[in-house]
């Protein structure tokens, strides 16, 4: 079985000084390819630097859809690749959010991830309004439509109810336990999914070692560097 991935997302936080203090602790800690982390786009260089010759992935939060051209405020996928990245994060929820990211934008985005080479860690999940209204599965299904016919070894999936994310409740290993089941049997068994909402160094133990979790998605323990190396540690 291939080794859990930990992904930190630094979300709009930190500063060079900051890059330059939490990166170095996490290359002297040895941590291997299964860690990556997306820092926001005007660190990316620098961390790459900081992160040369050691295994971990470097990614970024967002790509635009377009490959090149007069689009003011964008950066390509092309542009990821050539300053390092490995990965990018698409369709968070607080792009959803905040930035009326609609699936069909993700879906684009993903598909222009792809011909970059960057590996898409493409997220879904449900608010709380969709969970108690009992229509998750239904969100998370027509998210998933952005995956249909990409090879499932070409991206990454993170599960991230919006009602965890940044907010300190972590759902439970059953809530855990059946939606990455209902995502892999939704596309497929060997497909990655990650669990994204409120992991931290004291809960990481737990959501490592449940049913069908290949891995957390990390936000805001990620700007720590004793709290995300606690969760890289509990990864299998
Ligand atoms: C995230 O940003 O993807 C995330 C899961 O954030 P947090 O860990 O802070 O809930």
């Amino acid at each position: 079985m291939a080794r859990q991935l930990v992904i930190g997302n630094w979300k709009m936080h930190g500063s060079v000084g900051q890059i330059r203090t939490v990166l170095p602790e996490l290359v002297r800690a040895e941590l291997g390819a299964n860690v990556g982390v997306c820092v926001p786009f005007p660190y990316l260089a620098l961390a790459k630097s900081l992160l040369a010759d050691t295994p971990v992935q470097l990614g970024a939060q967002d790509v635009c859809e377009f490959h090149i051209g007069a689009y003011t405020g964008e950066v390509s996928p092309a542009m990821l690749a050539d300053v390092g990245c490995e990965m990018v994060i698409i369709g968070h929820s607080e792009r959803r959010r905040y930035f009326n990211e609609t699936s069909e934008m993700a879906a684009r985005k993903v598909n222009a991830a792809l011909d970059g080479g960057l590996l898409p860690v493409y997220c879904v999940g449900e608010t709380l309004e969709q969970r108690q209204k009992g229509v998750a599965r239904e969100i998370i299904s027509e998210e998933l439509q952005v995956l249909a016919g990409v090879p499932t070894s070409l991206y990454t999936v993170a599960y991230e109810p919006a009602w965890a994310v940044g907010t300190g409740i972590v759902a439970t290993p059953d809530q855990i336990a059946e939606m990455h089941d209902f995502i892999k049997q939704t596309l497929d068994a060997r497909t990655r999914v990650l669990y994204g909402g409120s992991v931290k160094a004291d809960n990481a133990a737990t959501v490592l070692a449940t049913d069908g979790v290949d891995g957390v998605l990390v936000g805001g323990a990620a700007l720590s560097a004793t709290e995300f190396l606690n969760i890289c540690r509990h990864a299998r």
